[in-house]
């Protein structure tokens, strides 16, 4: 079921509990802002998951409410993910979903990486 991006964070959702090690993940990356892991349903031959380790629901809540430091912590954990995955040439896609008509699930904000097959002028 897709989630109101302005509820308040509930620290009981499936990434909190990833990110407090109760539930495993295959895990391609982490440091002090931002773990990376295999999406569990990948619907493309790379499919990554980058969440901050901060508690935020959405990139709405991330982008007001997250300190700066915290901020550019993430941007650049996500882009030494694709990179250090060999992902910007030919090339990856990024996508955040936000609330109800995004379809966004879960509620702790999650980039998506999707690569390694083309993937078209757009993903809807
Ligand atoms: O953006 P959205 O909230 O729709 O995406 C949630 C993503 O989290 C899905 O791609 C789903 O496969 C993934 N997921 C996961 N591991 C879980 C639960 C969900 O990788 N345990």
């Amino acid at each position: 079921m897709p989630i109101d991006a302005t509820a308040p964070y509930d620290d009981q959702n499936i990434f909190a509990k990833i990110l407090r090690g109760e539930i495993p993940n295959k895990t391609v990356y982490e440091d002090e802002y931002a773990l990376a892991f295999h999406d569990i349903n990948p619907q493309a031959p790379h499919h990554i998951l980058v969440i901050p380790k901060g508690a935020y629901v959405s990139w709405d809540d991330f982008s007001a409410n997250a300190p700066e430091t915290e901020i550019a912590g993430f941007i650049r954990a996500v882009g030494k993910v694709a990179r250090e995955a060999g992902l910007v040439e030919p090339g990856y896609r990024l996508l955040a979903n936000v609330g109800m008509d995004a379809h966004q699930e879960v509620p702790h904000l999650h980039v998506h990486i999707f690569a390694g097959r083309k993937l078209g002028p757009m993903l809807a």
